[in-house]
């Protein structure tokens, strides 16, 4: 396998500093998809709605183009996805603490990394580091056929019945995502939301001829954003998209 190295994209530094998590109901797409997502998670106008809406505006001054991204930025009620005592936080553009240390990626991060995947409805998707589940919400929102895997079962659990209440249904597992989903490949793009110190390559084997794979790559100093394409059975080129912090991605399970 060959990996080439493509053009440099050195965007600004952006950190998804750890904090905490939160509560309620805003507005919805109410199309059923290919989750099987049945029904809206949001009435049609309350505070979080607007908080989502402003947070969705912020994200499109900083840079975010992708219409479709932006709306499910929207239509998601971040504000279920972390504890509630942390909700008054939930639409800052911020990362927050979830259990097990674990944190909700801050949204610019998770828009930044949606907008590299660009999603076409219907594609198939594997996450890896469900965590909150609000990265899979959003990929449930723009129709794309989601698959995440998680490492903490307790995560796993709550992150199923979030989604679930919500009307989506990814299909989660519990597992170690370095081994990926090899029965379920290939997948059209592949995403991970932790932090591997090099490529997984049995996850580049899992993604179509074409398709590409979104990854936070490097130690626990940072890592630069990479987008590897498959371009050839064993034939991948790389790119590189600025300098995030992200939680690292670890071995194994755990409860
Ligand atoms: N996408 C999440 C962000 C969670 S932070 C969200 O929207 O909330 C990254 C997550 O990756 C953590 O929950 C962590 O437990 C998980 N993780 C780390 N290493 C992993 C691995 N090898 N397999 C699966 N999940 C992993």
């Amino acid at each position: 396998m060959s990996i080439q190295k493509g053009k440099k994209h050195l965007l600004p530094v952006f950190i998804v500093v750890a904090c905490c998590a939160g509560l309620l109901i805003t507005r919805a797409s109410n199309s059923s998809n290919r989750n099987g997502k049945t029904e809206t998670p949001m009435t049609t106008t309350s505070p979080q709605n607007e908080k989502a809406r402003r947070l969705a505006e912020g994200l499109k001054r900083k840079g975010i183009s992708d219409k479709r991204v932006l709306a499910a930025i929207e239509n998601v009620p971040r504000h279920l996805f972390i504890d509630e005592e942390l909700s008054e936080y939930a639409y800052l553009d911020r990362a927050l603490p979830i259990e097990k240390e674990q944190t909700i990626s801050q949204p610019y991060t998770v828009a930044y990394q949606t907008q590299l995947l660009e999603l076409k409805p219907g594609e198939k998707v594997l996450e890896i580091g469900t965590g909150s589940g609000y990265q899979a919400a959003i990929l449930c929102e723009m129709d794309a056929e989601v698959y995440s895997i998680e490492r903490y079962h307790q995560l796993y659990l709550t992150a199923k019945e979030t989604l679930n209440k919500l009307g989506y249904h990814p299909n989660l597992f519990y597992g170690d995502g370095f081994e990926g989903l090899p029965e379920h490949a290939p997948f059209d793009k592949i995403l991970l939301t932790a932090a591997p110190v090099e490529v997984p390559k049995k996850l580049l084997q899992q993604l179509r001829v074409g398709g590409w794979m979104v990854a936070p790559l490097g130690g626990r100093m940072g890592q630069k954003m990479t987008v590897i394409k498959r371009i050839g059975e064993e034939e991948f080129r790389e790119s590189e998209h600025g300098n995030f912090i992200f939680v690292p991605m670890q071995k194994g399970t755990a409860k």
